[in-house]
Protein backbone atom coordinates (compact mmCIF):
# COMPACT_ATOMS: atom_id res chain seq x y z
CA UNK A 1 0.00 0.00 0.00
CA UNK A 2 1.79 3.45 -1.19
CA UNK A 3 2.33 5.88 1.87
CA UNK A 4 1.28 9.28 0.55
CA UNK A 5 4.31 10.45 2.61
CA UNK A 6 7.06 7.84 2.27
CA UNK A 7 9.78 7.73 5.02
CA UNK A 8 12.11 9.09 2.85
CA UNK A 9 10.00 12.38 2.04
CA UNK A 10 9.36 12.57 6.14
CA UNK A 11 13.11 12.30 6.82
CA UNK A 12 13.77 15.01 3.51
CA UNK A 13 11.19 17.34 4.81
CA UNK A 14 12.39 16.95 9.00
CA UNK A 15 16.06 18.05 7.62
CA UNK A 16 14.73 20.92 5.63
CA UNK A 17 12.95 22.09 8.57
CA UNK A 18 15.85 22.00 10.49
CA UNK A 19 18.36 23.65 8.53
CA UNK A 20 15.69 26.64 8.36
CA UNK A 21 15.14 25.59 4.84
CA UNK A 22 11.37 24.99 4.86
CA UNK A 23 9.72 28.57 4.78
CA UNK A 24 6.23 27.17 4.75
CA UNK A 25 4.25 25.35 7.09
CA UNK A 26 5.11 22.29 8.29
CA UNK A 27 2.23 19.80 7.22
CA UNK A 28 1.92 16.69 10.06
CA UNK A 29 2.55 13.25 7.77
CA UNK A 30 -0.57 12.07 9.97
CA UNK A 31 -2.78 14.92 9.59
CA UNK A 32 -2.78 15.24 6.21
CA UNK A 33 -3.24 11.58 5.85
CA UNK A 34 -6.58 11.80 7.97
CA UNK A 35 -7.89 14.03 5.61
CA UNK A 36 -7.29 11.93 2.78
CA UNK A 37 -11.15 10.25 3.76
CA UNK A 38 -9.39 6.45 3.12
CA UNK A 39 -9.56 5.52 6.17
CA UNK A 40 -10.79 2.35 7.21
CA UNK A 41 -13.07 1.92 10.15
CA UNK A 42 -13.96 -1.04 12.31
CA UNK A 43 -17.38 -1.62 14.06
CA UNK A 44 -18.09 -3.41 16.98
CA UNK A 45 -21.54 -4.06 18.40
CA UNK A 46 -21.23 -4.67 21.85
CA UNK A 47 -24.78 -6.42 21.89
CA UNK A 48 -23.68 -9.40 19.72
CA UNK A 49 -20.69 -9.81 21.60
CA UNK A 50 -20.71 -13.02 24.11
CA UNK A 51 -17.09 -12.70 25.30
CA UNK A 52 -15.62 -16.16 24.25
CA UNK A 53 -12.10 -14.20 23.63
CA UNK A 54 -11.24 -16.09 20.27
CA UNK A 55 -10.14 -12.94 18.85
CA UNK A 56 -7.51 -12.35 22.08
CA UNK A 57 -6.09 -16.19 21.15
CA UNK A 58 -6.17 -15.55 17.20
CA UNK A 59 -4.40 -11.93 17.63
CA UNK A 60 -2.39 -13.73 20.15
CA UNK A 61 -1.05 -16.47 17.77
CA UNK A 62 -0.44 -14.47 14.86
CA UNK A 63 1.57 -11.91 16.73
CA UNK A 64 2.86 -12.88 19.69
CA UNK A 65 5.36 -14.59 17.96
CA UNK A 66 6.56 -11.49 16.38
CA UNK A 67 7.59 -9.91 19.25
CA UNK A 68 11.20 -10.58 20.28
CA UNK A 69 12.66 -11.93 23.70
CA UNK A 70 14.88 -9.49 25.23
CA UNK A 71 18.46 -9.59 25.39
CA UNK A 72 20.12 -11.03 28.71
CA UNK A 73 21.24 -9.72 30.48
CA UNK A 74 19.43 -6.29 29.97
CA UNK A 75 21.43 -3.04 29.34
CA UNK A 76 20.46 -0.59 32.25
CA UNK A 77 18.10 1.95 30.87
CA UNK A 78 18.99 4.98 30.39
CA UNK A 79 17.94 7.51 31.65
CA UNK A 80 18.30 5.34 34.65
CA UNK A 81 15.13 6.31 36.22
CA UNK A 82 13.47 4.67 33.81
CA UNK A 83 11.71 1.58 34.77
CA UNK A 84 12.73 -1.75 33.05
CA UNK A 85 9.38 -2.88 31.71
CA UNK A 86 9.95 -7.04 30.75
CA UNK A 87 6.78 -9.07 29.86
CA UNK A 88 9.02 -11.80 28.36
CA UNK A 89 8.27 -14.34 31.58
CA UNK A 90 4.30 -13.35 31.58
CA UNK A 91 2.85 -14.20 28.08
CA UNK A 92 0.43 -15.70 28.90
CA UNK A 93 -1.08 -12.54 30.63
CA UNK A 94 -4.25 -11.93 28.10
CA UNK A 95 -6.72 -10.13 30.61
CA UNK A 96 -4.53 -6.60 30.14
CA UNK A 97 -2.57 -4.99 26.87
CA UNK A 98 0.74 -6.00 27.37
CA UNK A 99 3.56 -6.16 24.29
CA UNK A 100 2.80 -9.74 24.20
CA UNK A 101 -0.88 -9.02 23.91
CA UNK A 102 -2.45 -6.67 21.65
CA UNK A 103 -6.18 -7.02 22.51
CA UNK A 104 -8.43 -8.35 25.37
CA UNK A 105 -11.65 -8.38 26.52
CA UNK A 106 -13.04 -6.34 29.12
CA UNK A 107 -15.88 -8.48 31.16
CA UNK A 108 -18.95 -6.45 32.67
CA UNK A 109 -22.07 -6.42 34.55
CA UNK A 110 -23.25 -3.11 33.86
CA UNK A 111 -26.22 -1.78 36.19
CA UNK A 112 -28.54 0.00 33.90
CA UNK A 113 -32.43 0.75 34.86
CA UNK A 114 -32.24 -1.19 37.81
CA UNK A 115 -30.54 -4.62 36.41
CA UNK A 116 -27.04 -5.93 35.29
CA UNK A 117 -26.39 -6.60 31.91
CA UNK A 118 -23.53 -8.83 31.01
CA UNK A 119 -21.67 -6.96 28.37
CA UNK A 120 -18.10 -7.75 27.05
CA UNK A 121 -15.94 -5.38 25.34
CA UNK A 122 -12.90 -6.06 23.20
CA UNK A 123 -10.04 -3.27 23.71
CA UNK A 124 -7.11 -2.74 21.89
CA UNK A 125 -5.82 0.37 19.81
CA UNK A 126 -8.52 2.83 18.72
CA UNK A 127 -6.61 4.28 15.54
CA UNK A 128 -7.03 7.42 16.02
CA UNK A 129 -7.38 10.10 12.81
CA UNK A 130 -4.61 12.20 14.35
CA UNK A 131 -3.02 10.34 16.80
CA UNK A 132 -0.81 11.87 19.33
CA UNK A 133 1.43 8.77 20.13
CA UNK A 134 2.05 9.05 16.21
CA UNK A 135 2.54 12.69 16.15
CA UNK A 136 4.01 13.34 18.82
CA UNK A 137 6.74 10.24 19.18
CA UNK A 138 10.34 12.24 18.87
CA UNK A 139 12.21 9.74 17.18
CA UNK A 140 9.65 9.48 14.41
CA UNK A 141 8.77 5.93 14.94
CA UNK A 142 5.01 6.27 14.90
CA UNK A 143 3.39 5.96 11.53
CA UNK A 144 -0.37 6.11 10.13
CA UNK A 145 -0.75 4.38 7.00
CA UNK A 146 -3.35 5.96 3.72
CA UNK A 147 -5.69 2.76 5.83
CA UNK A 148 -5.84 4.51 8.49
CA UNK A 149 -3.96 2.08 10.66
CA UNK A 150 -1.43 3.94 13.44
CA UNK A 151 1.29 2.13 14.01
CA UNK A 152 4.83 1.86 15.55
CA UNK A 153 7.63 1.53 13.27
CA UNK A 154 10.38 -1.64 15.88
CA UNK A 155 13.38 -0.07 13.23
CA UNK A 156 13.27 3.37 14.78
CA UNK A 157 11.41 2.65 18.43
CA UNK A 158 13.75 3.15 21.03
CA UNK A 159 10.58 2.31 23.57
CA UNK A 160 10.82 6.42 25.26
CA UNK A 161 7.00 5.60 25.79
CA UNK A 162 6.24 9.29 24.70
CA UNK A 163 3.47 7.41 22.75
CA UNK A 164 2.21 6.03 25.99
CA UNK A 165 2.33 9.11 27.19
CA UNK A 166 0.35 11.08 24.88
CA UNK A 167 -2.56 7.99 24.74
CA UNK A 168 -5.23 9.38 26.30
CA UNK A 169 -6.09 5.53 26.47
CA UNK A 170 -2.31 4.87 27.46
CA UNK A 171 -2.54 1.98 24.64
CA UNK A 172 0.98 1.04 24.05
CA UNK A 173 2.99 -1.09 25.71
CA UNK A 174 6.85 -1.23 26.67
CA UNK A 175 9.05 -4.25 26.00
CA UNK A 176 12.41 -3.40 27.50
CA UNK A 177 16.02 -5.39 26.11
CA UNK A 178 14.42 -5.68 22.27
CA UNK A 179 15.41 -3.31 19.21
CA UNK A 180 17.40 -0.99 17.31
CA UNK A 181 18.62 0.53 20.96
CA UNK A 182 20.79 -2.63 21.22
CA UNK A 183 22.75 -1.72 17.92
CA UNK A 184 23.24 1.88 18.97
CA UNK A 185 24.33 3.15 22.33
CA UNK A 186 22.23 0.78 24.95
CA UNK A 187 23.66 2.08 27.89
CA UNK A 188 22.95 6.20 26.07
CA UNK A 189 19.96 6.05 24.50
CA UNK A 190 16.51 3.81 24.79
CA UNK A 191 14.77 1.32 26.36
CA UNK A 192 12.91 -1.35 24.19
CA UNK A 193 10.43 -1.19 21.93
CA UNK A 194 6.64 -0.20 22.02
CA UNK A 195 4.13 -2.73 20.96
CA UNK A 196 0.39 -2.50 20.64
CA UNK A 197 -1.89 -3.89 17.93
CA UNK A 198 -1.76 -2.43 14.17
CA UNK A 199 -4.55 -3.54 13.10
CA UNK A 200 -2.99 -6.64 11.43
CA UNK A 201 -1.23 -4.29 8.96
CA UNK A 202 0.34 -6.99 7.22
CA UNK A 203 -2.55 -8.93 6.60
CA UNK A 204 -5.03 -6.40 5.30
CA UNK A 205 -2.16 -5.10 3.06
CA UNK A 206 -2.86 -8.01 1.40
CA UNK A 207 -6.27 -7.57 1.07
CA UNK A 208 -7.13 -9.92 4.37
CA UNK A 209 -9.13 -9.19 7.37
CA UNK A 210 -8.05 -8.43 10.73
CA UNK A 211 -7.77 -11.86 12.81
CA UNK A 212 -10.08 -10.72 15.19
CA UNK A 213 -13.03 -9.58 12.69
CA UNK A 214 -12.44 -13.03 10.91
CA UNK A 215 -12.27 -15.59 13.96
CA UNK A 216 -14.97 -13.82 15.40
CA UNK A 217 -18.20 -16.42 15.77
CA UNK A 218 -20.60 -13.58 16.19
CA UNK A 219 -19.27 -11.28 13.64
CA UNK A 220 -19.09 -9.06 16.21
CA UNK A 221 -16.39 -6.88 14.30
CA UNK A 222 -17.76 -5.26 10.85
CA UNK A 223 -14.79 -3.22 9.09
CA UNK A 224 -14.44 -0.60 5.77
CA UNK A 225 -14.17 2.86 4.46
CA UNK A 226 -14.74 5.07 7.92
CA UNK A 227 -17.84 6.90 6.21
CA UNK A 228 -19.68 3.85 5.23
CA UNK A 229 -18.98 2.07 8.82
CA UNK A 230 -20.19 5.60 10.26
CA UNK A 231 -23.80 5.03 8.55
CA UNK A 232 -23.91 2.07 9.88
CA UNK A 233 -22.82 2.85 13.47
CA UNK A 234 -25.93 5.88 13.36
CA UNK A 235 -28.22 3.48 12.38
CA UNK A 236 -27.48 0.56 14.80
CA UNK A 237 -27.07 2.74 17.67
CA UNK A 238 -31.02 4.29 16.28
CA UNK A 239 -32.29 1.16 16.88
CA UNK A 240 -30.25 0.42 20.41
CA UNK A 241 -31.35 3.64 21.36
CA UNK A 242 -34.81 2.98 20.62
CA UNK A 243 -34.92 -0.52 21.89
CA UNK A 244 -33.41 1.44 25.36
CA UNK A 245 -36.57 3.54 25.43
CA UNK A 246 -34.70 6.69 24.40
CA UNK A 247 -35.08 9.31 21.56
CA UNK A 248 -33.52 7.65 18.40
CA UNK A 249 -31.97 11.53 18.32
CA UNK A 250 -30.23 10.26 21.48
CA UNK A 251 -28.21 8.30 19.51
CA UNK A 252 -24.66 9.28 19.87
CA UNK A 253 -24.91 8.67 23.62
CA UNK A 254 -24.41 4.77 22.69
CA UNK A 255 -21.62 5.35 20.26
CA UNK A 256 -18.03 5.55 21.39
CA UNK A 257 -14.68 6.25 19.22
CA UNK A 258 -16.59 8.88 17.06
CA UNK A 259 -15.69 12.25 18.74
CA UNK A 260 -13.08 10.81 20.95
CA UNK A 261 -9.95 12.25 21.14
CA UNK A 262 -11.12 14.07 17.95
CA UNK A 263 -12.14 11.01 16.09
CA UNK A 264 -11.23 7.19 15.76
CA UNK A 265 -11.48 4.53 13.30
CA UNK A 266 -12.60 2.07 16.08
CA UNK A 267 -16.28 2.56 16.36
CA UNK A 268 -18.37 0.47 19.20
CA UNK A 269 -22.01 0.38 19.60
CA UNK A 270 -23.26 -0.38 22.71
CA UNK A 271 -26.96 -1.58 23.97
CA UNK A 272 -27.07 1.08 26.74
CA UNK A 273 -25.47 5.04 26.67
CA UNK A 274 -21.56 4.74 27.12
CA UNK A 275 -21.73 6.78 30.33
CA UNK A 276 -23.02 3.44 31.97
CA UNK A 277 -20.27 1.39 30.32
CA UNK A 278 -17.46 3.65 31.71
CA UNK A 279 -18.99 3.83 34.99
CA UNK A 280 -18.62 0.47 35.23
CA UNK A 281 -15.06 -0.54 33.33
CA UNK A 282 -14.39 2.09 36.50
CA UNK A 283 -15.96 -0.24 38.94
CA UNK A 284 -14.39 -3.25 37.39
CA UNK A 285 -11.05 -1.92 37.76
CA UNK A 286 -11.33 -0.43 41.46
CA UNK A 287 -12.45 -4.04 42.33
CA UNK A 288 -9.98 -5.91 40.80
CA UNK A 289 -6.97 -3.37 43.04
CA UNK A 290 -6.98 -5.95 45.94
CA UNK A 291 -6.18 -4.29 49.06
CA UNK A 292 -2.60 -3.39 50.01
CA UNK A 293 -1.82 -4.31 46.73
CA UNK A 294 -0.66 -2.04 43.80
CA UNK A 295 -0.64 1.53 42.69
CA UNK A 296 -4.44 1.82 42.43
CA UNK A 297 -4.57 0.72 46.13
CA UNK A 298 -2.01 2.55 47.80
CA UNK A 299 -3.75 5.53 45.97
CA UNK A 300 -6.86 4.53 47.76
CA UNK A 301 -5.41 3.87 50.75
CA UNK A 302 -3.95 7.82 51.18
CA UNK A 303 -0.15 6.35 49.83
CA UNK A 304 1.63 7.15 46.83
CA UNK A 305 -0.84 9.05 44.24
CA UNK A 306 -1.86 6.86 41.90
CA UNK A 307 -0.26 7.37 38.27
CA UNK A 308 -2.85 7.39 35.08
CA UNK A 309 -1.17 4.63 33.54
CA UNK A 310 -4.40 1.95 33.53
CA UNK A 311 -2.83 -0.54 33.73
CA UNK A 312 -3.10 -1.75 30.36
CA UNK A 313 -6.77 -2.01 30.74
CA UNK A 314 -8.14 0.99 29.42
CA UNK A 315 -11.22 3.34 30.12
CA UNK A 316 -13.59 4.23 28.30
CA UNK A 317 -14.91 7.87 29.13
CA UNK A 318 -14.88 11.22 27.50
CA UNK A 319 -11.91 12.06 25.74
CA UNK A 320 -10.65 15.28 24.35
CA UNK A 321 -8.79 15.97 21.33
CA UNK A 322 -5.41 15.93 22.20
CA UNK A 323 -3.41 17.11 18.90
CA UNK A 324 -6.13 20.19 19.38
CA UNK A 325 -4.74 21.93 22.09
CA UNK A 326 -2.77 24.08 20.84
CA UNK A 327 0.94 24.04 22.92
CA UNK A 328 0.80 19.95 21.98
CA UNK A 329 0.48 21.06 18.26
CA UNK A 330 2.99 23.39 19.28
CA UNK A 331 5.22 20.82 20.59
CA UNK A 332 4.59 18.54 17.35
CA UNK A 333 5.89 21.15 14.99
CA UNK A 334 9.12 21.92 17.06
CA UNK A 335 9.70 17.86 17.25
CA UNK A 336 8.51 17.28 13.54
CA UNK A 337 12.66 17.92 12.49
CA UNK A 338 13.68 16.53 16.01
CA UNK A 339 11.54 13.53 14.38
CA UNK A 340 13.63 13.54 10.47
CA UNK A 341 16.85 13.76 12.04
CA UNK A 342 16.41 10.80 14.32
CA UNK A 343 14.41 8.50 11.89
CA UNK A 344 18.01 9.80 9.68
CA UNK A 345 20.16 8.70 12.70
CA UNK A 346 18.37 5.22 12.76
CA UNK A 347 18.70 4.66 9.46
CA UNK A 348 22.38 5.42 9.34
CA UNK A 349 23.62 3.63 12.12
CA UNK A 350 20.46 1.10 12.28
CA UNK A 351 20.67 -2.20 11.63
CA UNK A 352 17.63 -4.30 10.80
CA UNK A 353 15.99 -5.33 13.63
CA UNK A 354 17.00 -8.63 14.07
CA UNK A 355 14.62 -10.92 15.26
CA UNK A 356 15.45 -14.49 16.60
CA UNK A 357 13.46 -16.53 14.39
CA UNK A 358 13.32 -14.65 11.19
CA UNK A 359 12.10 -12.06 9.20
CA UNK A 360 8.48 -11.35 10.70
CA UNK A 361 9.58 -10.59 14.00
CA UNK A 362 10.58 -7.37 12.24
CA UNK A 363 6.74 -6.05 11.70
CA UNK A 364 5.36 -6.65 15.35
CA UNK A 365 3.96 -3.47 15.78
S1 LIG B 1 -15.53 -10.09 19.68
FE1 LIG B 1 -16.19 -12.11 18.94
S2 LIG B 1 -14.43 -13.45 19.28
FE2 LIG B 1 -14.10 -11.61 20.54
S3 LIG B 1 -14.94 -12.13 22.53
FE3 LIG B 1 -16.57 -11.12 21.37
S4 LIG B 1 -17.71 -12.80 20.42
FE4 LIG B 1 -15.77 -13.67 21.08
S1 LIG C 1 -5.52 4.93 20.80
FE1 LIG C 1 -3.55 5.75 21.52
S2 LIG C 1 -2.02 4.38 20.61
FE2 LIG C 1 -3.91 4.09 19.45
S3 LIG C 1 -3.80 5.56 17.73
FE3 LIG C 1 -4.91 6.60 19.38
S4 LIG C 1 -3.31 7.73 20.48
FE4 LIG C 1 -2.27 6.15 19.26
S1 LIG D 1 -6.58 -5.98 14.49
FE1 LIG D 1 -5.02 -7.62 14.46
S2 LIG D 1 -3.38 -6.85 15.80
FE2 LIG D 1 -5.22 -5.64 16.25
S3 LIG D 1 -6.25 -6.68 17.94
FE3 LIG D 1 -7.16 -7.48 16.04
S4 LIG D 1 -5.96 -9.31 15.57
FE4 LIG D 1 -4.77 -8.13 17.05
Amino acid sequence: MAKDISRRNFLRGGLAAAAGVAASPIILPTAAQAASGRELCTLLDLSKCIGCEECVSACREQWQPTVPDPVSPMPRPFPAKVPVQDWSGRKDVSDRLTPYNFLYVEHLDVPHKGQEIELHVPRRCMHCLNPPCADLCPFGAGRVENNGVVHIDPEVCLGGAKCKTVCPWKIPQRQSGVGIYLDIMPELAGNGVMFKCHRCLPLVEKGQQPRCVEVCPEQVQSIGPREQILAQAEALARAKATEDGASPDKWQDYVYGLTENGGTTTIYVSPMPFAAVAAAIEQNHAASAQPGRGRAARAKQGGRKKKRGFGGRPPMGPVEDVMAKADNLSLALVLAPVAGLAAGFTRLFGKKFKADDGDSKGEAA
